[in-house]
């Protein structure tokens, strides 16, 4: 039986929903106008999209459209958050806390503030993923200026306990930014409920279009300043210049008004599926963990270590099954997961993870199809490794 690739990876992107598409396409060829143009028609209409998309979005965080940042996805949302709150806040202090677990696109920026003479923690995390709030409590100072934690992670699937960062947050004067591209569309995100004053989004991890994303600003209490690092017309009040990507936001837009109507029968058929998939998995194949929080986690998301398996060598014999070990980001460099060492992982340990990232495309047959190709393909390379065949009658001796 010939079958097309089953795509399971969406947390590293998704495919773009139909109706986004549809959404999008009279933004190329009749309402082609530049958004910022005042004097004709088609710079209305463009802005009129634009302010729908703004409202679309907003409504899904419990945000105002005017605290909207357009940008070209989460990457620059962080970049703009980070570098933008460090540099307006310089003279009240110079020390920025954040997660082991974070991505590169939060761990980099922070990084490199380091010279521009800022102080850095980065704060560790448990078994399963989460950082203890009490650790953001006691690493913050009167020197503190900012705390970027994720609100789901794109390797496990573990959500924080974003709340009460939150509030602790609050308590101490310290703006919160949260990396939410993975969270946002998929599971409940309210920037009241959870104290949030930036929070960075993706349109293509939630059926829209790549290359565009936002970041949410806060304007009242406390009314967040951040210094722009793009300089230009004065877009986005001046935070992020350059002309807006009006087919892009029109698609975010529509893929977030979709997600937040079907997020409960989807959270639920998916979180199914994922059960289903493990399930299948763990019923024919020994010597699987679970990476991530049991309960705090994606719906979508299943992070497995097949024990004295390579990662690589599993997504090599999955060949028409897209899933990944790590994040796509890092993927280009061979070392193991950042995620999972800092979650306690050993070196060997993490290099036998793969991570599946079920959809809203994915099927039952699909998940079927694919325990089938798992249970087939780790069989084939435990019976080929040594490590495997030595422990495994090291057991049979014991028990003998
Ligand atoms: C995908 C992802 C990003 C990067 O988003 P882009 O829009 O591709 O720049 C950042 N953070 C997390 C957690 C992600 O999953």
């Amino acid at each position: 039986m010939t079958r097309s690739q089953v795509y399971m990876d969406n947390h590293s992107t998704t495919r773009v929903d139909p109706r986004v598409v549809e959404a999008m396409l009279p933004c190329f060829d009749r309402d082609y106008g530049n958004a910022a143009s005042r004097t004709h028609s088609f710079g209305w209409r463009a802005e009129e999209a634009v302010t729908r998309a703004r409202v679309q979005i907003a409504r899904v965080i419990g945000a105002d459209p005017k605290e909207i940042v357009f940008t070209s996805g989460a990457t620059e949302s962080n970049n703009l958050a980070i570098f933008g709150a460090f540099e307006a806040l310089r003279a009240k202090g110079d020390h920025v806390v954040t997660g082991a677990t974070e991505h590169n696109a939060v761990l980099d920026p922070i990084g490199s503030l380091g010279s521009r003479g800022a102080r850095v923690t980065v704060l560790p995390v448990d078994r399963q993923g989460r950082v203890d709030p009490d650790d953001v409590r006691k690493a913050i100072t009167a020197r503190t200026i900012l705390v970027s934690l994720m609100f789901a992670n794109n390797e496990v699937g573990t959500i924080h306990p974003v709340a009460e960062i939150g509030r602790i947050c609050k308590e101490k004067g310290v703006l919160f930014h949260s990396d939410a591209a993975q969270a946002v569309g998929k599971i409940r995100v309210d920037v009241q409920a959870e104290g949030i004053d930036l929070l960075s989004m993706s349109a293509h991890k939630v059926y829209g279009p790549k290359g565009i994303g936002a970041l949410y600003v806060r304007r009242k209490s406390p009314r967040v300043i951040l210094e722009p690092i793009l300089h230009g017309g004065g877009h986005e009040r001046g935070l992020r210049s350059g002309t807006l990507n009006v087919p892009g936001i029109v698609g975010f837009g529509a893929a977030l008004e979709i997600a937040a109507a079907s997020m409960p029968e989807e959270s639920r058929r998916l979180r199914d599926l994922r059960d289903r998939l493990h399930r299948g998995i763990l019923e024919r194949v020994a010597d699987v963990r679970l990476n991530g929080h049991p309960t705090e986690r994606l719906p979508h998301n299943l992070n497995l270590s097949f024990a004295y398996v390579e990662g690589e060598a599993l997504l090599m014999a999955l060949d028409d099954v897209a899933v990944s070990s790590g994040s796509a980001c890092t993927s280009a460099r061979k070392e193991p997961s950042h995620v999972l060492r800092a979650m306690g992982l050993s070196d060997d340990q993490a290099v036998t993870s793969i991570r599946f990232g079920l959809g809203r495309f994915n099927t039952q047959d699909e998940v079927d199809y694919v325990v089938d190709r798992v249970d087939g393909a780790v069989k084939r390379l435990r019976a080929i490794s040594p490590l495997y065949s030595v422990a495994r009658d090291g057991a049979g001796e014991s028990t003998r």
